[in-house]
This record gives C-alpha cells, structure tokens and sequence, in this order.
C-alpha cells in the first residue's frame, strides 16, 4: 500500500537517515545514484505555453525563480526502479523517433497540403509524448519525490510502506537525539549556574510568615449536648440520673425564644 512521506531536506542531503530500500517499491537498494529534487510548478503555469514564446519565457522565470532543490548524494534505487528508468527511457526516445519520422515523411512523402497538415500535426503530438516518456525517466521522477515547504523537505506521495518505517524510524531517532542533547545542555547550564550562585547572599534568611507555624485546626465535632440523640450512658451516669426523655433534660427555667420581644 502506498503512503505519503515527508521527508526533512537535511535527511535528503546529507543521507543521514535516508531508508535503505527504495521509496516506490520498498525494496533493498541495489544502487544509489545521484538525485536532484525539485519543487513542483502549479499546473496552471504551463497553461502559459499556449500563449507562445512569450508564454514560454515567462513560465521558464516562473520556474527558476521558484524552484527549491534538494540534492541527494546517494538516493537507493531497487532493480524494479532501474528497469522502469531502462524502460521510460527506451519508449521515451522510441516515440520521439517515431514522432520525427511521422514529421518528416508527411512533409516528403504527401503531395497534398492538407494531408502534410494533418501529418505534422500527429507528429508533433506523437514527439511531446515521447518527451514525456523521457522526462519521466529522470531519477527524481522513478523516486517519486518532490521539494515541498521551501525547500524544508521532501515529499514522496505514493511510497511503499517499508520505506516510510525507516523514514519515520530516522526521524524519531533524530528526535530523541535532540532531546537528549537539549537535557545535557540543561544539566551542564544547571551546574554552571549552581557554581556561580551556591545559595544565598549572608545576612537573608529565608522568608518565612509569622503564623505560618499554626495552621487552623480543623473544626472539631460539637459536644454531645447539642446532639438531639441521647448520647450512650457511661456507667456512672446511668448510677447517679435515671434515664429520661431527651425533652425532660431541658431545663423548665429556660422561656421559649418564641416570646422574646
Ligand atoms: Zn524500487
């Protein structure tokens, strides 16, 4: 199953972390080679073809101003990647022969101008397919990658699966290593930090607040009196008093609230 994969620039040049198996078919390499990737162009700007030579000017400053490339000092390449390199190249300059031909031998062979007009015109159509077949072999292209993020890294829509483990292994490695340069840096700044300042100035003496030494006690559970339940009788009580109703221990004295002013 093919996935998509970005892959940092940095990975790319330097090859540091670059997979062993090749993107399309996530198989071990058999050769690396040298890859130029670039950015890709809006679609739309090769629109600018259909206005001429201007057009075609204008789109080659598009193109060579925008374009970012990553270079790949050994990009790996399977045997199925070579053979279709082989292959695209092969039809590529087979079609574009052909296109020639057909170019030529309309103009030689066709007495009439329509039938050279038609000639020319299949020629032509059959020589941009064949430049196609041959820019399609370029080695960028057989990889699938393209510069993507200004130049930050580089893309491969359609990798095989292998290809992207390795990929993500790399980059997570690469991570950890990062982080794990940060820590080190942190501890030796830490013990930079605690050799200069060991503790404070003489004469401060840490803060401390006044009744910080009596925290408020929680609240303690009210005594037995206020309890409308007749608290279980100690020994001694149930000597001296007989046990009576809980409204017979109010004291008669006592008026209701209720007649208060
Ligand atoms: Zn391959």
């Amino acid at each position: 199953m093919a996935v998509e994969v970005r892959i940092p620039a940095g990975f790319v040049s330097t090859g540091w972390g670059t997979p062993t198996v090749c993107a399309r078919h996530g198989e071990p390499a058999v050769e690396h080679k040298r890859v130029q990737f670039v950015s890709s162009v809006s679609p739309f700007a090769y629109l600018l073809v259909l206005l001429g030579l201007i057009g075609l000017i204008v789109l080659a400053i598009i193109i060579s101003s925008n374009r970012k490339q990553v270079m790949a000092t050994a990009w790996p390449f399977c045997p199925q990647c070579l053979q279709r390199r082989v292959k695209s190249l092969y039809v590529g300059a087979g079609v574009l022969f052909a296109g020639l031909v057909l170019c030529v031998g309309s103009v030689a062979i066709s007495s009439s101008e329509g039938a050279i007009g038609t000639g020319l015109l299949l020629g032509i159509v059959v020589l941009i397919t064949g430049a196609i077949a041959l820019v399609r072999s370029n080695w960028p292209i057989v990889a699938g990658g393209r510069v993507i993020e200004s130049g930050q890294r580089v893309e491969f829509r359609r990798a095989h699966e292998t290809f992207a483990a390795q990929a993500l292994a790399a980059e997570q490695a690469a991570a950890q290593h990062y982080a794990a340069q940060q820590a080190a840096y942190a501890a030796a700044y830490d013990a930079q930090q605690a050799a200069a300042y060991a503790g404070p100035p003489p004469g401060v003496q840490p803060y401390a607040a006044p009744d910080a030494a009596a925290p408020p006690s929680p609240p303690q559970p009210s005594p037995v009196a206020d309890d409308p339940q007749p608290a279980p009788a100690t020994p001694a009580d149930a000597l001296s008093t007989p046990a009576a109703p809980p409204d017979a221990l109010a004291p008669p004295a006592d008026p209701p609230r209720a007649d208060q002013p």
